[in-house]
């Protein structure tokens, strides 16, 4: 008999183990600690033990939930094969980023999942993610990732792409990780440990994510910039390209204030190329750095991760541009 890999299920709350209270809204309910009542067969497979966190939609977690998740992982690491945790959709992708970096030297899965209907509705999607995110977990990829409608994601390559479809997730720029369909089939290679483990849950709250609109000036980045922050995300048109009326001379202002600026994409694929266009080669002169192919969650996550660990300036940039993770740099 071959021994069944043991997987600590981690209930957070979201959608999946939500009903509806009030007419109308969907709220936390007592199914979220009871979730396994709910896939009978599945400890054949997988020995599984639960714990139950708290019980949130996913819009109401942040940076202490972040911390108390990777600690949980750091706590309980040795006595099991691979986590699955369950969470809300509408934030997963930042806590997935937030975990890739927090969890140094992974060397086992981490699997995030939830559902778009909770999983005590006869028709949900929330018993195949739950099955297929468990099964994931014993097969031993030393990852944070995120399992969706059948597909097993690079955690913080992810974004929420979809309010309506089963398949809630896409990852931009990386192939997924394996498509668990009739077959198991891998796709993307997954990433080698880099040991040793260590946990580092600084993350630092004071930065922000601003969107240019055409015909913009870059006001709000200084109004960003007087409130306080420490670093700022803006998210460029296309390729990284800015209006050049205003936003390079704010984002030189950011800089010489000792403000952190990372530029992304308001597109979804591609990675950037600030300098390919004036307005973005401006920005880069005026010292911001580019997400590259980083999602605006991942990139916003990084810049909260260098920060929070006190670096700043050259040292921050050589922090940023480092492929910690996979997360696209
Ligand atoms: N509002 C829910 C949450 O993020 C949505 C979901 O789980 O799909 O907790």
């Amino acid at each position: 008999m071959t021994t069944r890999p043991r997987v600590l299920v981690v209930s957070t709350g979201g959608t999946l183990g939500m009903l509806q209270k009030d007419p109308g809204a969907l709220a936390p309910s007592e199914v979220s600690e009871n979730v396994l009542k709910y896939v009978q067969g599945l400890d054949s497979a997988v020995d599984l033990q639960a714990e139950a966190l708290w019980n949130l939609d996913s819009s109401d977690m942040g940076p202490s939930h972040w911390t108390a998740l990777a600690e949980l992982v750091a706590l309980r690491r040795e006595s099991v094969d691979g986590f699955v945790i369950l969470h809300g959709t509408d934030t997963m992708a930042w806590t997935a980023s937030a975990l890739s970096f927090a969890l140094e030297g992974l060397d086992r899965p981490v699997v995030l999942t939830g559902a778009q209907r909770p999983i005590a509705w006869v028709r949900s999607d929330a018993r195949p993610n739950v099955v297929n995110s468990a099964l994931c977990a014993g097969m031993g990829i030393p990852e944070v990732c995120v399992y969706f409608g059948r597909w097993l994601f690079r955690g913080n390559r992810v974004t929420k792409t979809s309010i309506q479809s089963y398949e809630a997730f896409e990852s931009p720029d990386c192939n997924p990780l394996f498509e668990l369909g009739v077959e198991v089939r891998a796709i993307e290679p997954p990433r080698a440990v880099r040991g040793p483990f260590h946990v580092d849950t600084r993350f630092d709250r004071n930065v922000a994510v601003v969107t240019p609109l055409p015909g913009s000036d870059g006001e709000a980045l200084d109004a960003l910039v007087d409130r306080g922050v420490r670093g700022v995300v803006v998210r460029a048109f296309g390729s990284g390209n800015l209006p050049q009326a205003g936003w390079p001379a704010a984002i030189a202002r950011a800089t010489e204030a000792g403000v952190a600026v990372v530029l992304t994409s308001q597109s979804l694929r591609g990675r950037l190329d600030a300098p390919a266009y004036e307005g973005g080669r401006r920005a880069v002169e005026a010292g911001a750095l580019s997400a590259g192919a980083m999602t605006m969650e991942c990139a916003t996550v990084k810049l909260m991760v260098g920060l929070g660990r006190g670096l700043r300036g050259a040292e921050l940039a050589a922090f940023y541009a480092a492929d910690l993770a996979g997360e696209g740099v």
